[in-house]
């Protein structure tokens, strides 16, 4: 890629993402004390992963490098990006429903910890609604537009259905499924907080397939 499109790249993500950092559009997110979860990886990716959002798989799991590191070793490939459907994990809180008016969502509040000392609670995560995943959908439009990979890979049926729908798929997505938009292969699988070491090869399997197929 030339200096100046990767340059020009680089600026389209850092915009988006300060939108993304000033962004209120869920009523969650003034609940959130984390920083948003931005998408991480090689900025010219042949391969996109999309996960629902950030507290979906479980810490002990090493959480979302694990499944990239595994995808890289079964694709044999370097170029691997991931990104999340909804930005603000929300997370349940019993002190929430007591001070709801009186917390706004500010840059003070991104911290790893729950701002209330006692009892220490680093936050339930919970699914997000469907308004919220509507709300961040344009996001990972997005994204994937300005990072432009060949293949995404959507994990689990809830952002595999609301991306699709986004891409004009209406019918209920099949897992494993494969996707033909606009010359950009879209693969989907099981949910991110299920995803194992035999998941990415049964995956890779799959890839494999369908490529041999379009040949
Ligand atoms: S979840 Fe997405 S749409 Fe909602 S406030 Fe966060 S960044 Fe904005």
């Amino acid at each position: 890629m030339k200096k100046t499109t990767h340059e020009l790249l680089v600026k389209r993500i850092i915009q988006m993402e300060a939108r993304i950092n000033a962004c209120k559009r869920c009523s969650s997110a003034h609940h959130c004390f984390n920083t948003p979860s931005m998408g991480k990886g090689d900025l010219t990716p042949e391969i996109l992963l999309v996960f629902q959002s950030q507290g979906n798989r479980r810490p002990e799991m090493n959480n979302y490098i694990e499944i990239r590191q595994m995808l890289k070793k079964e694709f044999d490939q370097e170029r691997i990006y991931h990104t999340f459907l909804v930005r603000c994990q929300p997370q349940a809180c019993f002190h929430i429903d007591d001070t709801e008016d009186m917390l706004v969502r500010h840059k003070a509040f991104y911290k790893k910890e729950c701002q209330f000392n006692e009892p220490d609670c680093p936050g339930i995560p919970i699914l997000p609604t469907s308004k919220e995943v509507v709300s961040c959908l344009p996001y990972l439009i997005e994204e994937i537009d300005i990072l432009a990979p060949n293949t995404v890979i959507l994990f689990g049926k809830r952002t595999a259905e609301f991306v699709l729908k986004a891409k004009g798929v209406l019918e209920e997505p099949m897992i494993p499924g494969f996707y033909k938009y606009n010359n950009r292969c879209i693969f989907t699988t099981v949910e991110e907080n299920l995803f194992t070491r035999e998941d990415a090869k049964k995956l890779t399997g799959f890839i494999a397939a369908r490529q041999e197929d379009l040949a």
